[in-house]
């Protein structure tokens, strides 16, 4: 395996781990990168910190670019996978570009997770993954003093920190599908409410959302079961979901994400899946879970890494860590730490 060339789909902290992981441990490897954004390897935690503008688009870099040039790595930045050929072993990149792999590890991690009633009004909500989400949230803010925030993870309150720094009016809406995938019963959902409240946070308790309209280049309606609002951004948060409809007729066994064994090896030879895109089977609770979170993304790509190269390694996932939420089987400390 070492002389074959390993490909990495996704430039997060699982790609990133993995690489490194396979660079360490084999001097010989040809390792590329391919990630579909154009931004180097990034801290995404830190993106609301750089909405503030306290931080500049370097500091949420983890290496610089010489890093990977003195490591050997190949980083291709600004080219999407959409899709692989096991039996050919090869991907196909948005620009018809094909590249040959030996060993594949797939981390496209999470995208946001929008409900379905929500869909519809996608191209008037924004939502926080990316730099490029970031950048569109201080184009907006530049112009707005109001912020409904519907949903709400954890990404939410880190965000609507930042935006009480800028002293921006901030409106929560609280309803049962706020911070999935953790249930907000009543007790929660009290304590969320005073906590907020303290900071300044307007929270209501609404319904549903029935209808968003654009009224000025500055302002929204959003209509719900019992109110109506005016606000200058809805900022939607409702968690994330594995990133792999680029998959779809790949032949790759996928759920909710890729599923691998415990060794995060897929059904393919040399294919294997790490990060948020993963649902990774557990031997002692005999089903698939999976992974949100920075920590479990780098556990994860280590363990790919390894095993690619020959390892028998399998993920240290205490049957504790993992908690059942609306029929899916999650495991992180991100959430947990709530
Ligand atoms: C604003 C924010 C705050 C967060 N805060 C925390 C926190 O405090 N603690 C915590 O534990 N977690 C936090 N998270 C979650 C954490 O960042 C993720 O769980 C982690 O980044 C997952 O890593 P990953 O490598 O699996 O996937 P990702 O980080 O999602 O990376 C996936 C990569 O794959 C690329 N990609 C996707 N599809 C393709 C394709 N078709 N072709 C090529 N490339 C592709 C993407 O561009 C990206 O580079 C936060 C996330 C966000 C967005």
């Amino acid at each position: 395996m070492a002389q074959e060339h390993c490909v990495i789909i996704g430039n997060g902290p699982a790609a990133n781990q993995a690489a490194l992981t396979l660079r360490e441990n084999s001097s010989d490897a040809r390792i590329t990168i391919v990630g579909q954004e154009p931004f180097p390897h990034y801290r995404p935690h830190l993106l609301p910190e750089y909405i503030t503008g306290r931080l500049s688009q370097d500091d949420l870099c983890v290496n610089p670019p010489a890093f990977y040039k003195e490591c050997g790595i190949k980083v291709r930045l600004g080219q999407k996978v959409v899709h692989v050929d096991f039996n050919k072993r090869e991907l196909v990149l948005d620009h018809k570009e094909v590249i040959s792999f030996g060993g594949l590890i797939i981390a496209s991690g999470g995208k946001q997770r929008i409900p379905e009633h929500l869909q519809v009004f996608d191209d008037l909500m924004l939502t926080l993954k990316t730099p490029a989400d970031a950048a569109q949230w201080i184009e907006q803010l530049s112009q707005v003093d109001s912020v409904l925030i519907v949903g709400g993870d954890l990404t939410s309150l880190s965000l609507t920190k930042a935006l009480l720094s800028l002293e921006k009016r901030v409106i929560f809406m609280l309803n049962e599908d706020s911070f999935w995938p953790v249930p907000l019963c009543n007790e929660l959902s009290e304590k969320i409410k005073h906590m907020l409240t303290e900071r300044g946070v307007e929270v209501i308790k609404a319904g549903r959302i029935k209808r968003v309209t654009r009224v000025s280049g500055r302002s929204l309606e959003v209509e719900t079961d019992n109110k109506t609002l005016r606000v200058g951004i809805l900022g939607a948060f409702f968690g994330m979901t594995p990133n792999v409809k680029f998959l779809a007729r790949s032949g790759l066994d996928i759920e909710r994400g890729v599923l691998v064994d415990e060794y995060l090896q897929t059904r393919f030879d040399l294919v294997y899946a790490a990060g948020d895109c993963a649902q990774v089977y557990h031997p002692t609770i005999k089903d698939y879970w999976v992974s949100i979170g920075y920590q479990n993304a780098i556990n994860l790509g280590k363990v790919a890494g390894l095993n690619l190269l020959g390892g028998m390694l399998s993920v240290d996932a205490s049957p504790e860590s993992i908690f059942f939420v609306d029929g899916i089987i999650v495991n992180t400390s991100w959430w947990t730490e709530f």
